[in-house]
């Protein structure tokens, strides 16, 4: 299933997309108009639909399921338009898939030779920073250039989204304790990023965290470590990776940070990008009004964010 968050006639709803169409998962239940005692309850922000784990993912499948075989009758179609289960994907406006995680623990130089472009050695424990969620934009919205830096970069990712949440969680079933994944742009403001030790300004301006645009769940991603990244910047490849070469994986993360702290449902693990960002170019290639970046993740999708002026 593919996830997603959208505003819609001005409240937040969590769907799951069928084709044109995003299904109401909330209204969905309701809909398929089985007995009171079958009717199947499904939240209406997807914290508590992650929080509601593997009894909520089988409703949803229940609910898009049964709706999408009602999709190919129009008149049946627009009837459930009208009841507000099913959206047409142009009259919502999408946001994060997951809008108010939790947490979001970054990593920094995931991969070998993306930590040599910035001339530092590969790490031999994972480097964490952190982001808030005001630092999220939706998926497709522009990010407005900050007005104080002319050094904004790109960085395209895989973000692992926790499901079922945990302390100490084996290295062997940290990827059971994961609901799906999605795509992340880790947008950096270097020279903010880098005037102090601590890199969490630059990481952190409002709304520089493109996410999206759907959480694709972990039945359709079987292997994590096995997906192809690519970020394209105004119809240029800048990165293209495989996965496989993080040096620490996304179960190795998962086992890491929870000897320290507990996991939460709706929690964000950006996993770190690989080599070709802007600022290790010759020369640097900072983004500017006008650009538009598209990060590609096999089986995840297109993730695309215009850049528009300060
Ligand atoms: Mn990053």
């Amino acid at each position: 299933m593919r996830l997603v968050t959208v505003s819609a006639r001005g409240q937040t709803r969590v769907g799951v997309e069928a084709g044109e169409w995003i299904i109401d998962l909330n209204r969905g239940g309701e809909a398929l108009g089985a007995p009171a005692r079958r009717r199947i309850p499904l939240p209406k922000s997807m914290n508590e639909f992650l929080a509601g784990g593997e009894d909520a993912m089988a409703a949803a499948r229940e609910v898009a399921g049964g709706l999408r075989g009602r999709l190919g009758d129009s008149r049946e179609a627009a009837r459930l338009q009208r009841d507000g289960v099913l959206w047409a994907a142009g009259e919502v406006r999408r946001l994060p898939p997951v809008p108010a995680p939790p947490k979001i623990l970054c990593v920094g130089r995931n991969y070998a030779e993306h930590a040599r472009e910035g001339g530092s050695e590969p790490p031999e424990l994972p480097i964490f920073f952190g982001r808030f969620p005001h630092s999220l934009l939706a998926p497709g919205e522009p990010y407005v250039l900050p007005k104080v830096s002319p050094q904004v970069d790109f960085e395209g990712e895989l973000v692992a989204v926790i499901g079922m949440g945990g302390r100490e969680i084996p290295e062997a079933r940290a990827l059971e304790h994961v609901a799906g994944y999605t795509i992340f742009n880790d947008i950096s403001i270097r020279d903010f990023q880098r005037r102090t030790s601590q890199w969490m300004i630059g990481k952190n301006f409002d709304r520089s965290g493109p996410l999206g645009p759907a959480l694709v769940t972990r039945d359709e991603v079987p292997d994590p470590q096995a997906l192809t990244l690519t970020v394209d910047v105004s119809g240029e490849r800048m990165q293209e990776a495989s996965t496989s070469i993080m040096i620490f994986p996304v179960a190795h993360l998962i086992a890491y940070i929870s000897e320290a702290l507990t996991l939460e449902p709706g929690d964000l693990i950006a996993t770190g990008t690989p080599s070709g960002v802007g600022f290790a170019r010759k020369p640097p290639r900072w983004l500017r009004a006008g650009d538009v970046v598209r990060v590609s993740i096999s089986r995840l999708g297109v993730l695309e964010t215009p850049i528009a002026a300060a």
